[in-house]
C-alpha cells in the first residue's frame, strides 16, 4: 500500500512494532483463553498516548484524523480482533462525549479516559431489539432524583471491565414516534441497580460482551448525553465511526491469518513436498491475500472520506460488509490450510475464525449493511 504518506507508513509501522514488542501474540492468546480483559496492554496503550488520538486539541487531545485512527485499529487487531475491541469500543464511544457532551461532561470524563483511568462502552442492543435497534424498550423516567432506568440491555462489549461509563440508548418518551422517543444516558457501570454479567460467548472472550439488567438504577439529570429525544441521531453518527474502526480491525486480523497460513504452508511437508507447492493451497493463499487487499482498499477509502468530512454512509457500509466477510472467509480457508493443527488454541487460527464468525453480526449484520448500500442505490 505505497499510496500512504511517509508519515502514515511510519505510524502504521509504529503500531505494528508496538504489538510485537509490547504486547505479543501469546499475551492476546492468554487473555482469550482465560477470558481476561487485557488491562496490562490497555495501560501501555494509554501510556503511549494513543487514547487521546481522536480527541480535539481544545479538549486536551491530539486532534488526529480518522484515517490514522483506522491505521491504529488495523495494527492493534493484528493478533486478534477481540483484543483491539477493548480499545476501539472505548475510543469510538468517547467521540460521542466529544461531539454531544456538555462542557461539564467533557471535563468529568475525557481527561480520565485519555489517561486510561476510565473506559467507555456503547449499549444499543436489547433482547428484543438487535438490527431494529430503534425499537429499544429500556425505559428512562425523569424523577426528582435523576433519570430512573428500568429494563435490559444486551451484548454491551467491555462493560464488565473496571471503571466503565456506558453510553446507553434508552426510551425516554414512550408516547413519541419510534425514533424520536429515544435518548442517550451516561451510566457508570458501578451505579446501584445496574447488574452486568459477562456472557460465555464463542468470540469476544477477553474484552467480553455482557447483558445488563437495570432495576431502578438512577443517574443524575446531567448524565443525559445530547438533547432529550435525539438519541437516535447520536447512534447514527456513532455507527459510522464504529464501522470504520471495526472494518480496519478485521483487515488487520485477516492479514495476520494470511501470514500465519503462508508460514504454515512453507513448514508443513506432505507427500515429500511443502504443502504450498500444491496448486490447491497456492491458489487459496492467492485468493486470501487478494481479498484482504481489497478489504483494506475499501476501508482506507471510507476512512479517508470520513477524515475529509465527506458523506460516506455507503462507503462505510461497503467497507464493513466486505472486511467482515473477508475475515470470516479467509479464516475458514486458513483453518483448511492448517489442517488438524488449526483446531488447537496455539495455532491462533481457531481464535481468528471465531472472531470472523462474529464479524458479520456485531456492529450491524451483513444483511443490514447490504440494506444500507442498496438504499443508496435507490433500491428500497
Ligand atoms: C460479539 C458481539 C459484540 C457486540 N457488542 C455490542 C455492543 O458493544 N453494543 C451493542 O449495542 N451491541 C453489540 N452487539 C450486538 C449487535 O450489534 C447485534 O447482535 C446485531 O445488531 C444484530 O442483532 P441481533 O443479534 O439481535 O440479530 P437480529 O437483528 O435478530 O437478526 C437476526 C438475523 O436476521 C437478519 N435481519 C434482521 N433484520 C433484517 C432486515 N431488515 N433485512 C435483512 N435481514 C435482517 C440479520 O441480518 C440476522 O441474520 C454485539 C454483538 C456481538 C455478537
Amino acid at each position: 500500500m505505497n499510496f500512504l504518506t511517509a508519515e502514515q507508513e511510519m505510524w502504521r509501522e509504529n503500531v505494528h512494532r508496538f504489538m510485537e514488542k509490547e504486547v505479543g501474540c501469546e499475551y492476546v492468546q492468554r487473555c482469550d483463553a482465560a477470558r481476561e480483559y487485557p488491562y496490562e496492554a490497555y495501560r501501555k496503550v494509554a501510556e503511549a498516548g494513543w487514547l487521546r488520538m481522536l480527541i480535539p486539541e481544545d479538549q486536551g487531545g491530539d486532534g488526529g484524523a480518522i484515517f490514522e485512527y483506522a491505521l491504529m485499529c488495523e495494527g492493534l487487531a493484528r493478533y486478534g480482533f477481540d483484543f483491539a475491541t477493548a480499545f476501539m469500543v472505548s475510543t469510538f464511544t468517547a467521540m460521542n462525549i466529544v461531539k454531544y457532551g456538555t462542557k461539564a461532561q467533557q471535563d468529568r470524563y475525557l481527561d480520565a479516559f485519555m489517561r486510561g483511568k476510565l473506559r467507555f462502552s456503547i449499549s444499543i442492543s436489547e433482547p428484543s431489539s438487535g438490527s431494529d435497534a430503534a425499537s429499544a424498550r429500556t425505559r428512562a423516567t425523569r424523577t426528582p432524583d435523576g433519570w430512573k432506568i428500568q429494563g435490559q440491555k444486551l451484548w454491551c462489549s467491555g462493560a464488565a471491565a473496571e471503571n466503565v461509563v456506558i453510553a446507553m440508548l434508552v426510551r425516554s418518551d414512550p408516547d413519541a414516534k419510534k425514533h424520536s422517543g429515544l435518548s442517550m444516558l451516561l451510566v457508570p457501570n458501578d451505579t446501584p441497580g445496574v447488574d452486568i454479567r459477562k456472557l460465555p460467548t464463542m468470540a469476544r472472550r477477553a474484552t467480553g460482551t455482557t447483558e445488563i439488567f437495570l432495576d431502578g438504577a438512577i443517574v443524575p439529570e446531567e448524565n443525559l448525553l445530547g438533547v432529550e429525544g435525539k438519541g437516535w441521531e447520536i447512534i447514527g453518527s456513532h455507527l459510522e465511526l464504529e464501522r470504520i474502526a471495526v472494518a480496519a480491525a478485521y483487515v488487520g486480523n485477516a492479514q495476520q491469518a494470511v501470514t500465519d497460513a503462508l508460514k504454515y504452508a512453507h513448514e508443513r511437508i506432505q507427500f515429500e513436498r511443502k504443502i504450498y507447492e500444491f496448486q490447491a493451497i497456492k491458489h487459496m493463499l492467492a485468493d486470501m491475500q487478494t481479498a484482504v487487499d481489497a478489504a483494506r482498499l475499501l476501508t482506507y477509502r471510507a476512512a479517508d472520506m470520513a477524515s475529509n468530512d465527506q458523506p460516506c454512509t455507503r462507503e462505510v457500509s461497503m467497507a464493513k460488509l466486505f472486511a467482515s466477510e473477508t475475515l470470516q472467509t479467509i479464516t475458514r480457508q486458513g483453518m483448511q490450510i492448517l489442517g488438524g493443527h488449526s483446531m488447537l488454541p496455539e495455532s491462533n487460527m481457531e481464535r481468528y475464525f471465531r472472531e470472523g464468525m462474529q464479524a458479520t453480526i456485531g456492529g450491524g449484520t451483513s444483511q443490514i449493511q447490504r440494506n444500507i448500500i442498496s438504499k443508496t442505490m435507490g433500491i428500497r
